[in-house]
């Protein structure tokens, strides 16, 4: 069997799903959209299930994936609806809906609803994707009340740069999220995995933390909560082959790495169809056989290269982490130049194996 693998450790996600709850000593809605970003939403949901305040998905088809588990717990759709024909099923499944547009508020309006919704009522204040125009928000919110078909409204905005701690921008977002729910009297929501752990000061009654569950940092310089978080996937194979090249050898497509030395490449059964990201350089980290090494060469689709001159240990069959506990899949997006929400999403091929249930 090919031993291409992604170890998910169940016990790891609790841990940084209670992490989440304690720092931030609010309400937790687990982010478990796209398939808990590559995680499985079915197996993640089913382990926080018993502790969890809620989930939230993108869409429905999601949220009836999660329904269809028995997974009971609130979850909140964070796209609402994208046609008015699915409210009887949200109503049917007793979903939470995001409300992030005029049309959004019309089709509530106008719809035939035997049970009241609960709406998470969406501002924009300044990522300008979705959300209410902050003129709209007051008058939103009372459309909605006034509808008789909303039994409760929570006020939630999203943040464009949290991730940044140097930057204005979220202190910027929160006083017109400030301004607009003035006199308004509801819960709120406002903070993702990087407002949580980097913006202690921004209120909420319900975060939303996404990547920080999955245990990688959404950060690109060191903090210290995101230092709290436990890696809950560890991308893992085998070398399964060796060979020993002398000097000014070219190894793999285009010839992008040539050996300024004699260089022994192992070859892991890995590449860019499991989601491994392709521009990946020569040096990005590896663990192999317990010891640190990196990347020689393009990526390919089924394998890649590693440097195996200074670990004499490495044989053919030799474990290798891609990225997990010891290599952090957020030194490997550096190196790629993307994002471990990327990486993790993109995964696939690859067989999923739970532990710690
Ligand atoms: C995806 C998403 C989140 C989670 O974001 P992370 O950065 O992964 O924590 C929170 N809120 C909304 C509205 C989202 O779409």
């Amino acid at each position: 069997m090919r031993p291409a693998r992604a170890l998910i450790d169940l016990q790891a996600l609790r841990h940084n799903y209670r992490f989440a709850r304690e720092l931030s000593g609010a309400k937790a809605l687990a982010v478990v959209k796209a398939d808990a970003y590559g995680h499985g939403a079915v197996r993640c949901a089913l382990a926080l299930e018993s502790e969890a305040d809620g989930f939230a998905v993108a869409c429905i088809e999601e949220a009836l994936a999660l329904r269809a588990a028995g997974i009971k717990a609130p979850v909140l759709l964070l796209e609402g609806f994208f046609e008015a024909n699915e409210l009887p099923l949200i109503i049917e499944h007793d979903l939470w809906c995001v409300v992030h547009s005029l049309w959004q508020v019309e089709a509530i309006e106008r719809a035939q609803l035997h049970k009241p919704l609960t709406v998470w009522l969406k501002l924009d204040t300044g990522m300008h994707r979705v959300g209410l125009h902050p003129k709209d928000y007051q008058p939103g919110y009372q459309r909605l009340l006034a509808s008789g078909k909303v039994a409760r409204i929570v006020l939630m905005s999203h943040f464009a740069r949290a991730d940044e701690l140097d930057a204005d921008a979220t202190e910027n977002q929160l006083a017109v999220f400030e301004e607009a729910r003035q006199g308004l009297v509801a819960e709120c929501s406002l903070r993702n995995s990087p407002a949580l752990l980097g913006w202690p000061q921004v209120p909420s009654d319900w975060v939303r933390p996404g990547i920080m569950l999955y245990g990688a940092t959404p950060f690109e310089v060191p903090q210290a909560q995101a230092d709290h978080l436990q890696p809950v996937m560890t991308l893992q194979s085998r070398v399964i082959s060796v060979r020993e090249l002398p000097a000014g050898e070219p190894v793999g497509y285009g010839a992008k790495f040539v050996g300024q030395r004699p260089t022994r490449v192992g070859v892991v059964a890995m590449g860019y169809a499991d989601g491994y990201p392709r521009h990946a350089p020569t040096g990005t980290p590896v663990m192999v056989a317990g010891k640190r090494s990196h990347l020689i060469g393009r990526v390919s689709m089924d394998m890649l290269c590693i440097d195996l001159t200074e670990v004499p240990g490495a044989d053919i069959g030799s474990p290798v982490e891609l990225w997990g506990k010891q290599i952090l899949a957020s030194d490997v997006a550096l190196q790629a130049e993307t994002i471990p929400y990327e990486m993790f999403c993109n995964l696939k091929r690859v067989p999923l194996d739970y532990q710690g249930e």
